[in-house]
């Protein structure tokens, strides 16, 4: 007869002994993350100093407050931790403060809204549908619950900014609060006339780089911080890091944007990923880190150019004919196709992307016409200039191929590529 465990063998057991069913879940996962050609732009590959990090032991502290002003006076190490965190996060971006405890890039835009705003206050944000992100304005959001919200666009004619109707706006509702940032947008942003713009009308600018910090770190973006009253961002991103969020700000606003996260919006910090946070600020000032995120710039664009030539063939442009950052936007409109089923096909050969709504988009909700492509994830597993260019005709095949009679040879094609660049190596099969 199988004796039963104590308590002590159960807490000490792996757990792939403790819970097959739970490990066979995550080792199907780690399979289809080796097996699939990730083109989601908000995706990255964490380093596994980052994942040590993440899954050690400091998630069993509890340390609510600030580093030297806590509840608990048990947080010597976690203080450094932190400390560490915060001076690495100023130091990569030249902030004069950050705030390294948001849970998340939509919960670091919750607290900066706290900060910065009375309930009720006019903000504006960017609309979801033309690239901006739904925890500016959307009512379905704390932002449109919460706050008097508005949402900007982009221009029906070249698909950019429409920095006339930013402009138009505030002065019309004068926002506390303009967000400068997107989800998915292929360009870079003129944060000096934001800034100008707000201080027309005398609003606070959040520069939300949840997509770009990382490219930001990297000096491959124009620099929002010098513009910026806070930035928010994902450290997970293109940061490629620890899953969860920070804030940047400049020094008179510190302690309204440390109130705002705690306790404003959340409960005790989560120290684990705090520390991984750390490691990622650190890994992301290294040259290594700038080469890759010059090589994920290259990737989009070597993608977006791949895609543009054969648009004869796949009546498929690029949006804004091109891109400046890590990811690009493809119009599936002018070929009738629908993005949710187009992007179900392009599963099936071991791609996965984002299909989404886009600015104007013909089709019926929930339907939509763009495709959104990153290089990130791809960068950050080795492929270069010449893989991407790879991957931009095997999505340009994919999509001429309305039928689907190609998806077989796509799917070899997508596992040849991958092969040379193994994943998490450090797993063992
Ligand atoms: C991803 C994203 C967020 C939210 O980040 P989460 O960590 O997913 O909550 C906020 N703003 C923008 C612009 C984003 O792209």
């Amino acid at each position: 007869m199988e004796l039963e465990p104590t308590e002590a063998e159960l807490l000490g057991t792996s757990l792939a002994e403790l819970d097959p069913e739970l490990s066979a879940l995550v080792a199907g996962e780690l399979a289809r993350q080796r097996g699939t050609l990730d083109l989601v732009a908000s995706e990255s590959v964490p380093p596994r100093a980052v994942l040590e990090a993440q899954g050690s032991i400091l998630t069993a502290k509890y340390a609510d407050g600030y580093p030297g002003r806590r509840d608990y006076d048990t947080c010597g190490w976690v203080d450094e931790i932190e400390s560490l965190a915060i001076e690495r996060a100023k130091s990569l971006f030249c902030a004069e403060h950050a705030n390294v405890q948001p849970y998340s890039g939509s919960n670091a835009n919750m607290s900066v809204l706290h900060a910065l705003c009375e309930p009720g206050d006019p903000v504006l944000g960017w609309d979801f549908e033309h690239g901006g992100h739904p925890t500016h304005y959307y009512s379905g959001t704390f932002a449109g619950r919460f706050y008097r919200a508005s949402a900007y666009g982009v221009r029906r004619e070249d698909r950019l900014v429409d920095m006339d109707q930013v402009a138009e706006m505030a002065e019309r509702i004068r926002p506390r609060v303009i967000f400068a940032g997107w989800s998915c947008y292929p360009r870079f942003l003129d944060f000096r006339r934001f800034r100008e713009i707000c201080d027309e009308v005398g609003a606070y600018l959040v520069v939300d780089m949840a997509h770009f910090a990382g490219l930001v770190a990297a000096g491959v973006h124009p620099d929002p911080v010098p513009y910026a009253d806070a930035c928010t961002m994902t450290v997970h991103k293109t940061l490629g890091g620890a899953r969860g969020g920070a804030i940047l700000a400049r020094e008179e606003l510190a302690e309204r944007i440390d109130d705002g996260v705690y306790p404003g919006e959340q409960g005790c910090p989560l120290p684990h990923v705090i520390a991984a946070k750390a490691v990622t600020f650190k890994l992301a000032a290294t040259q290594a880190y700038r080469s890759r995120m010059a090589r994920v710039v290259e990737g989009a664009q070597a993608m977006a150019a791949a895609i543009a030539e054969r648009e004869p063939e796949t009546s498929c442009p690029v949006v804004t004919g091109g891109t400046d950052v890590h990811q690009l936007l493809v119009d599936l409109s002018p070929a009738g196709l629908e993005a949710n089923a187009t992007m179900a096909r392009l599963n099936e050969a071991g791609v996965s992307a984002n299909a989404m709504r886009i600015a104007y988009d013909p089709a019926e909700p929930p339907g939509g016409s763009g495709l959104r492509l990153g290089a990130t994830a791809l960068a950050t597993r080795g492929f270069a200039r010449a893989e991407f260019t790879a991957v931009g005709h095997l999505l340009a095949d994919g999509l001429a191929d309305h039928s689907g009679s190609r998806t077989a040879e796509l799917a070899r094609r997508v596992d040849e590529l991958l092969s040379s660049f193994p994943l998490f190596g450090f797993l063992g099969s």
